[in-house]
């Protein structure tokens, strides 16, 4: 028989002997002689742990959505369907069952989707619970600046699809991703708390790293050991940190990272409109970006980025203040309309126009005013910030723990869903191979693929933050002559469209 088979094969019958018996019924006090550990381990675990440890395959620490994205696809998955996994979180929305009711005007926290993370959760079976309950499509989108000089419009059939993206709240894709593992038979513990120290043993040595004196470092089993602040321990092969920006888990595991705030805030809320709103609209002012995304009915949602202190003016405003500050930083605030183009009619393009995108044809567009707040604002400082390792011995870090960015194009959390997903086809990779999935080099496989298309996405990103962040003569025509490149030049504009619809790993013609 082929080796390879074989080696599949031993893996295989390895997690298919997983005990069905759900560890979530009977912890505290899991049955140690069941813990499904790799065969060169098992031996050294059972020695060294009591009987009231409590064993887990992955604890994943931090049950936000894209920790809920890794266990909603380690629950659909054949081969990681059969592990037994801890999500630490004191969030009472993994208690509780969400009631979102539709009378209710939508949260202020959204996230704008793209298509790529729509099809991993396609794939994973959880889409169907987001169409269940608010979202927005939107096949358009427009983004100018305030000195009048350009502006560019993006449309789906630019790219021969139905929509550039889909905003949705945040509720809704936790909720998703909650139901969609729910309704399997996955074996998990939800322990409602957070990660206090954490020890983990490397081979020769140990690191440890506790917040309290009284943890006592497991350094001979081959398991990370984790203390939660009700008190309670338990035991992993793979810790996961999905536990946000200000990660304990990176923290715990000595993971460096490189950053910088920037020094502006987001002020974000709900508002409404007299008519229904499906464009998704941008425009950079000498301050920051404001973006007008819509959410449902005759509801839009606003992301206002400005320095800290306009943002804690805004947030103070009385409502009707506040009305007329977004509508005039919507419309003719800070500078005029943009005409059609740079050179007035656009033909320094038509060379590369034979081929022109439908949308290039179209006008620029004043968008739809605001007549409500529909929400309370709230407002959350910016940073830059990655992790120089994804990976150690039996850690993985995901989502905003590995890197924080700007919301400017609103791709942080569809970044973080790219990386759930990744990580856990390399943990089936490990288990059908046989390996056991804390080793650092099979954990390596993830960050190589993870971490140069999140560098490539923070760089650009940050690129736009300062390009659209100076007001200075030169450098507004330059903006300008790129809002026109983007919206004449067909190719560019197909690009773009794909590379921030995450279908085009890398921002280039094509
Ligand atoms: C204003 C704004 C607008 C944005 N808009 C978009 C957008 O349109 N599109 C987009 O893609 N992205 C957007 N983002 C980014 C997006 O919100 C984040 O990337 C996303 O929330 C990160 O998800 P996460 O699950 O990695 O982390 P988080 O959402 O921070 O979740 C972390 C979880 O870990 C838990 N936790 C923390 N510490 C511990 C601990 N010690 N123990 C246990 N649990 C712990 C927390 O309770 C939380 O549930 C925006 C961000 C901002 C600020």
């Amino acid at each position: 028989m082929n080796r390879t088979i074989a080696r599949r094969l031993a893996a295989n019958a390895y997690a298919l002997r997983i005990p069905r018996k759900a560890f979530s019924s009977q912890a505290p006090g899991n049955d140690v002689s069941s813990v499904p550990t790799c065969p060169s381990h098992e031996h050294e675990v059972k020695q060294n742990l009591k009987n009231d440890d409590k064993l887990y395959d992955v604890a994943i620490v931090g049950g936000g959505m894209v920790g809920m994205a890794l266990a909603c696809s380690l629950a659909r998955m054949p081969l990681t369907k059969q592990l037994n996994v801890a999500i630490i979180d004191s969030n009472p929305a993994l208690q509780n069952k969400l009631i979102i009711k539709k009378e209710d005007p939508p949260d202020p926290r959204v996230s704008t989707v793209t298509p790529a993370t729509i099809s991993l959760f396609n794939d994973v079976g959880a889409w169907e619970y987001v169409l269940q309950n608010r979202h927005a499509f939107f096949d358009k989108m427009q983004v100018w600046d305030y000195t009048g000089l350009g502006y560019t419009r993006y449309e789906a059939r630019d790219i021969n699809k139905e929509a550039l993206g889909c905003v949705v709240e945040n509720k809704v894709l936790h909720y998703a991703l909650l139901s969609c593992m729910q309704n399997t038979e996955f074996q998990k513990t939800i322990y409602s708390s957070r990660l206090t120290s954490m020890a983990v043993h490397r081979s020769s040595s140990s690191t440890r790293a506790d917040s309290t004196s009284s943890t006592t470092l497991h350094n001979q089993g081959n398991l990370a050991k984790l203390d939660l602040s009700d008190g309670s321990s338990l035991y992993a092969k793979l810790v996961v940190g999905s536990d946000g920006g200000k990660s304990r888990v990176r923290e715990l595991a000595g993971f460096k990272t490189t950053g910088w705030s920037y020094p502006q805030n987001a002020i974000i809320c709900t508002v409404e409109h007299t008519v229904e709103n499906q464009c998704a609209w941008q425009r950079f002012l000498p301050a920051g970006p404001i973006a007008l995304l819509p959410i449902g009915d005759k509801f839009s949602n606003i992301v206002w980025t400005m320095s800290p202190k306009e943002a804690s003016d805004c947030n103070s405003m009385k409502e009707d203040d506040f009305i007329k500050a977004v509508n005039h930083a919507l419309d003719y605030g800070y500078g005029p309309h943009p005409k059609s183009s740079l050179l007035g009619n656009g033909d320094i393009f038509s060379w590369l126009r034979a081929d022109a995108t439908s949308s290039a044809k179209e006008s620029f567009e004043i968008p739809p005013k605001v007549v409500k707040l529909a929400s309370a604002r709230m407002v959350f400082p910016l940073s830059l910030k990655h992790a120089n390792d994804y990976a150690s011995k039996r850690v993985a870090l995901i989502g905003d723990a590995a890197h924080t960015v700007h919301p400017l194009a609103g791709q942080g959390v569809n970044m973080g869903f790219e990386d759930a997903f990744a990580l856990s086809k390399v943990i089936a990779e490990g288990i059908a191979v046989g390996t056991d999935i804390g080793e650092v080099s099979l954990l390596k496989k993830y960050e190589a693929e993870r971490k140069p298309a999140n560098i490539m996405m923070m760089a650009v990103l940050d690129g736009f933050q300062k390009a659209y962040s100076v007001d200075f003569g030169p450098l507004n025509v330059l903006r300008a002559a790129a809002f026109n490149g983007a919206h004449y030049i067909s190719p560019l504009k197909r690009s773009i469209i794909s590379y921030a619809s995450g279908e085009q790993k890398l921002p280039l013609f094509y």
